[in-house]
């Protein structure tokens, strides 16, 4: 067996060009473009990286973007109050935080201070809630991106075993809830699933492993999902991006695991692209739920 790779970067494209009609549409009813303003804290530079392709895949799409850069030395205070700001401002519909934050600021206090409507990144403990209940404001992007790009090959996931491994606020933890819901939004065939999630205390893990027909990684280790731990012709989804002195890897041993599975996403060109893609369809919603919420 050879899997068949799940490209990513054309899946976004496709997205993509969709989400750019539809806010073409936005538009014309509503004579305003939705915005997304990113709050950028220090000069991290993978961050800047994703900020800049964030920026980038908003102008392509016709959503405005803004960028607000803070000092790396800003206190959670700081930050509070630019957030705040966003909140208030009528032509912001989405904000996004960029993290990691600096150490010295509170992540949790800012995200819970970002306005559920305009919580594009789905990590407010309301917009937590409401997938747990299987009932939406938000889908969080990197998650929804996998679903996405399943969808479109027509993997379904309802009754199959899915194994995550990483159980983040991020990627593990929402990827499950969704997953194990009876229907988020995208069709009872891409929920349903069973869904077992590992992490660092989990004992025998390629055991577990071994048990997924879609098996996901969001570790954060490179290339620690090797072929032995794959069933043969499970599919794999990497979520992993890692700096190595080799260039970017996922958490997924590519080529040891290529002969067993039926499809694998590539490291880079695989969920990256979706993640970014799903922010916009995120800010177009949040334009749209805001002005539902003024009555307009
Ligand atoms: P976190 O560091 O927040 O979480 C990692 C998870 O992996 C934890 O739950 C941890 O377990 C688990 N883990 C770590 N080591 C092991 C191990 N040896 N065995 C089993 N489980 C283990 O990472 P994120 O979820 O934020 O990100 C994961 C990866 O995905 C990173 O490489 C990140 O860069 C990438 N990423 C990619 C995105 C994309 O768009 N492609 C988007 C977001 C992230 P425990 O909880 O016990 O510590």
């Amino acid at each position: 067996m050879s899997a068949e790779v799940l490209d990513g970067k054309r899946i976004a494209k496709e997205i993509q060009a969709e989400i750019k009609q539809r806010v073409a549409t936005f538009v014309e009813t509503h004579h305003f473009a939705p915005a997304l303003a990113a709050v950028l804290v220090g000069d991290d530079p993978a961050s800047q990286v994703y900020v800049r392709n964030k920026e980038r895949a908003c102008e392509r799409a016709g959503i405005k973007s803004q960028l607000h850069r803070m000092p790396a030395d800003s206190t959670t205070d700081e930050v509070l109050e630019k957030v705040r700001q966003l909140n208030e401002d009528p032509e912001v519909s989405g904000i996004l935080v960029q993290l990691p934050l600096p150490r010295e600021v509170d992540t949790q206090v800012v995200l819970d201070a970002v306005s559920p409507l305009k919580d594009v990144d789905a990590f407010h403990p309301r917009n937590v809630g409401l997938i747990s209940q299987g009932r939406p404001q938000f889908l969080p992007c990197t998650p929804h991106g996998i679903i996405q790009m399943l969808k479109r090959y027509q993997i379904h996931t309802q009754g199959k075993n899915v194994v995550i491994v990483g159980r983040s606020d991020i990627v593990g933890k929402p990827m499950a809830l969704m997953l194990a819901n009876r229907d988020i939004g995208l069709g009872p065939e891409m929920a349903n699933a069973t869904v077992t999630i590992c992490h660092s205390q989990t004992s025998d893990l390629g055991a577990v492993t071994q048990q997924a027909d879609i098996l996901i990684a969001a570790i954060g280790q490179p290339k620690f999902i090797t072929g032995d731990m794959v069933k043969l012709g499970a599919v794999v989804v990497d979520v992993g991006i890692n700096r190595t002195d080799d260039g970017l890897v996922g958490d997924v041993d590519y080529n040891d695991v290529v002969p067993v599975a039926s499809y694998v996403t590539p490291v880079p060109g695989g969920v990256g692209p979706l993640t970014v893609t799903m922010l916009l369809e995120n800010t177009l919603s949040a334009a749209g739920l805001q002005l539902a919420a003024v009555g307009s």
